[in-house]
Parts: C-alpha cells; structure tokens; sequence
C-alpha cells in the first residue's frame, strides 16, 4: 500500500456509515488524485474553478469520480461547473445560486447545494450570517434547478470547533434540510460527533499541501 492509501484507509476506519468523505484535492496533482482513486476514493473536493477545470480534463476517464466545488465562487466562474460537479458546498448569496440555477438548467441538471453559514461572525469570512439562513434558504429553493441539501461552515480556526457545529446542526435542523458539510483534517472528529454527514479532509490524506 502507498503511503496515502495508508492515509485513507486510517482514516476511513473512524468515518461511520452515511458519512461522505471528501477528500480535498486543492493544489495537489492530478495523480495525487488518481492514486486516491485507485485506493477506492470516489468524492473529491476542489476550490479553485481554473485549477479544478485542468485536473477534471486530465481525469475524465475516471467516469464514476464525484467533483464537490468546496472553494469561494465567482459567478462567472458557475458556467463552467454546471452539469460537471455533484454539489457545490459555498451558496452564501442569492446572485449565486441564481446563476447557478440558470447554468445547470441550461446542461438539464439540477444543482445541488449547500448553503455556506459564517457560523464564528469573522468579518473576514465568506459564508452568511446565521439570521440569514431561513430567508435565503427560501429564496434558493424557489429557483427552478437547485436543490438546497444543507449547510457548510468553517469554524474559525483558533476557537473550539464544537460549539459551531452544534449552532450549524441546530440552524439546518429547523430548515428540515438533510445534509450537515463539517470537519476538516483537524477536527473532523468532533464534526462527526456533533452530526457531519460530510467531512471535507485535504492534508490528512494528501500530506501538506503545495504552494499554487
Ligand atoms: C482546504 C479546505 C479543506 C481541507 O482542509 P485540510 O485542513 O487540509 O483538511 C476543507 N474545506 C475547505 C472549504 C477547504 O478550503
């Protein structure tokens, strides 16, 4: 076994059933991925709309991988995912999501979505503020081709992680949505414990990452 299937397979061992593992593929070659796949990976996760196009065409033999677009999205970058990526985790605007609609009918796909939730309020962040969740959640699922699944955060990166995740699966909880997208390579853990349904791991898996 190589090194990274090592990696996977360790960390396969904690992730229980109905649990989707998205290994985040960001910076790291194409190979790096095929070698993932070729130790039964199949959902992969991306950030960069460029960067992801080049790797999806090298990879495009690999007719069973899943694309999630995990990264900030410019709108005019949605035309290129549309039909290509099984979900996109960072809806935090309705332009967005509406664009997104308007790309994927044109492919005649649904998208599927999670809508990204600023849940430490950093200024900085991307992601919407937790008020905000229930109208934009509406205004979303009124679009023709977009399907909100559920909602994604990334906990600020000095604090307790628990309390985040709690606040997001208590938000999605009172949406009536399914999925809960959280957990990364340093606390995907207690992101399980709290009611991940999917974990996006980069370094844990693929070693540190290289610089873009
Ligand atoms: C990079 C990234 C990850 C993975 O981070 P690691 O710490 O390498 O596991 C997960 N989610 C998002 C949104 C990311 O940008």
């Amino acid at each position: 076994m190589t090194p990274l299937a090592e990696r996977l397979q360790a960390i396969r061992a904690g992730i229980p059933p109905g649990v989707t593992l998205i290994a985040v593929s960001k910076t790291q070659p194409a190979e790096a991925i095929r070698e993932a796949y070729a130790a039964g990976q199949r959902d992969f996760g991306e950030n960069y709309a460029q960067e992801w196009r080049g790797k999806a065409e090298d990879l495009a033999d690999l007719a069973d991988l899943r694309w999630h677009f995990i990264g900030g999205l410019q709108t005019n970058k949605v035309k290129y995912l549309a039909g290509k990526v099984a979900y996109v985790h960072t809806v935090d605007r309705l332009e967005l999501a509406q664009e997104l609609s308007r790309r994927f009918a044109g492919k005649g796909a649904v998208a599927r979505v999670f809508l990204e939730v600023n849940v430490g309020g950093e200024t900085s962040k991307e992601g919407c503020a937790p008020e905000e969740v229930p109208a934009l959640a509406r205004a979303v699922s009124s679009l023709p081709a977009i399907e909100v699944v559920g909602l994604m955060c990334i906990p600020p990166p000095s604090e307790d992680p628990r309390p985040h995740f709690r606040r997001l699966r208590a938000l999605r909880d009172e949406l009536g949505v399914r999925e809960l997208s959280m957990g990364m390579s340093a606390d995907w853990k207690v992101a399980i414990e709290e009611g991940a349904t999917f974990v996006r791991i980069g370094t844990a898996i693929f070693g540190a990452r290289p610089k873009r």
